[in-house]
């Protein structure tokens, strides 16, 4: 397999537009984000989505989104019940800066329900998702042991671009998911559930994360990511970096 290196050089050398893309991290909890964003660069992921959780990095989001960095912000099902006082703001947020491109990240998560009761939670989830609606913008969700009923209250809402940060389903999930014209997003973790995951859906169905710094290193790290699917796929690197670029670029109007 190539290194990271190899693939980033010979990518940049095919056309200097090309960049590849994580969509999604969380630059605000880097100590240093702009040294992430370069680092990034260097490697030649040009596109970088970052998701703010709360009030606060909702608002470091808003001035870390310049220069090929792009934000969604929103108040994350663990925040839903501190935080939710900040979810009427977000509409202003979004139209102060022309790279906020989304609503996230959102959802639901049964694995935090001692610090967000399940209500509290629902409530944010939806509040957020006639925010997205208004205005037209896609969202980023976060689900987790709550992909069902998260699932369910997206196509009640009749939500058209959605992407599953962090998928954790299974084929049929995914399949499902598909359907509905939504994304997957596959994080640097492997298991062999996502692998069955990324061998049954179509590339177009597909992006890649890091998740960083939370689950990934950095923003840098997308291109495992991405040579992973490559691999799976039956397709080079660079193949898979140019189609997961156009599908981001796509589906957040970049
Ligand atoms: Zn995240």
């Amino acid at each position: 397999m190539e290194s990271t290196s190899q693939i980033s050089a010979r990518l940049l050398k095919m056309d200097e537009s090309v960049a590849l893309a994580d969509a999604h991290c969380h630059l605000d909890l880097f100590p240093n984000p702009s040294e992430a964003v370069e680092e990034a660069r260097r490697a030649g992921v040009g596109i970088i989505v970052t998701a703010g959780s709360d009030g606060a990095s909702n608002m470091k989001t808003l001035q870390l989104a310049k220069n090929g960095v792009y934000g969604v912000v929103g108040i994350s099902p663990d925040f839903s019940s501190h935080e939710s006082g900040h979810i009427d703001g977000l509409a202003e947020i979004i139209k102060m800066n022309r790279n906020i491109v989304g609503i996230g990240e959102i959802g639901l998560d049964n694995t935090v329900l001692e610090k967000a009761p399940m209500e509290k939670q629902k409530e944010a989830f939806q509040k957020q998702l006639e925010i997205a609606k208004a205005m037209e913008l896609p969202v980023v969700v976060h689900a987790r042991k709550a992909l069902k009923e998260v699932m369910q209250i997206l196509k009640d809402s009749e939500m058209d671009r959605v992407i599953f940060h962090y998928f954790e389903g299974a084929e049929a999930e995914a399949k499902e998911v598909e359907k509905e014209g939504w994304l997957v997003s596959i994080p640097p973790i492997e298991s062999s559930r996502r692998k069955r995951v990324i061998k049954a859906l179509d590339l177009n169905s597909i992006v890649a994360e890091t998740d960083s710094p939370v689950v990934g290193r950095s923003p840098a790290d997308v291109i495992g990511v991405i040579e992973k699917i490559a691999w799976l796929k039956g397709i080079s690197s660079v193949e898979a970096g140019e189609r997961i670029t156009k599908t981001i670029k796509e589906y957040f109007y970049i």
